[in-house]
């Protein structure tokens, strides 16, 4: 197997594209993708200061490297989530990382914020943590990133076709019209980017493994992620058959969207906190509430 540009020994062959690569032109493969996505969806340009939220995961720790490699101005953004070891070594990565490459780190920690970090949250909570988990994310991310110009977060083709697959499974067209790799600023809602959109989770971490990377390898140990992971398979069947359908199902979607808006929700700030929500307070400010109102603080 030769690699298509060079003709030198390939090191990996991706199917989707009939595409054998060495290993510089595979890096050189994966800096272009996010490049057209950044391009593409003008998600932002050389002048603009870019928040990364690192989690510590391959995808955002890809992200940050990509990005910097390409010469955008990029301050990577660490929420310690209070989720004990997990939290410690993720951080510890996202650390390790910004040292090597002489990148700046915001940190910010739950516990600061609520007093108290996940594994609290969740006992208060029905079920599974991960859709409060994921609310509180979007929330402190959108406020340190209203500094910035974008925030962009490491969201692959993965995460996107499998989300677009199961709205559409259960015709949630709000949800339809809402999925952009883009979000424009809004008041007091920072813009977002998912400059990932084009890469697959296969090749982001072929990239992450062979630059070695730091990167957390286990998963938060309150993810169940059940139904994601179904659609994932689902749709790397599918690809296993009829290869690059992933990528064409999600740019389909995107130029055919159209088709899909629903009427605008009306946003409006929170009486508390002034975040855009549809209710009068914020998810998060009423989740502060609950909080005090069931933890004694001294
Ligand atoms: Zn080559
Ligand atoms: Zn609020």
């Amino acid at each position: 197997m030769k690699c298509k540009i060079c003709g030198r020994e390939a090191i990996v062959k991706l199917r989707s594209y009939n595409l054998a690569l060495c290993k510089e032109h595979y890096v050189e493969f994966v800096k272009r993708r996010v490049e057209k996505a950044i391009k593409k969806f003008k998600m932002f340009n050389k002048d603009n200061r870019i928040l990364v939220a690192v989690s510590g995961g391959k995808d955002s720790i890809v992200l940050w490297h990509v990005l910097h490699s390409l010469g955008y101005k990029t301050t990577g953004y660490f929420l310690n989530l209070g989720i004990d070891e997990f939290s410690m070594k993720s951080q510890e990565i996202a650390e390790e990382f910004a040292k090597k490459f002489a990148l700046e780190l915001k940190i910010e920690y739950l516990k600061d914020e609520l007093g108290v970090g996940i594994p609290e949250i969740a006992k208060i909570s029905r079920g599974k943590p991960c859709s409060t988990c994921g609310m509180i994310k979007r929330y402190m991310i959108n406020r340190a990133g209203l500094k910035y110009d974008a925030v962009a977060t490491g969201h692959n083709l993965d995460d996107e076709s499998s989300v677009l697959f199961g709205n559409i499974l259960h015709w949630q067209v709000e949800y339809l019209d809402r999925q952009s790799p883009v979000l424009p600023r809004d008041r007091s809602l920072a813009r977002k980017v998912k400059p990932l959109v084009l890469l697959t989770n296969f090749e982001i971490k072929f990239y992450a493994d062979l630059l070695e990377l730091p990167y957390i390898q286990y998963k938060c140990p309150f993810s169940t992620g059940a139904t994601t992971y179904f659609y994932k398979s689902v749709l790397e069947e599918i690809e296993e058959r009829m290869p690059g359908t992933k990528v064409r199902f999600f740019l389909g979607f995107l130029e055919n969207k159209k088709g899909f808006s629903s009427p605008h929700r009306e946003l409006k700030p929170c009486k508390k906190c002034g975040y855009l929500t549809t209710a009068e307070v914020c998810s998060f400010c009423r989740l502060k509430e609950r909080i005090s109102s069931q933890f004694i603080f001294r």
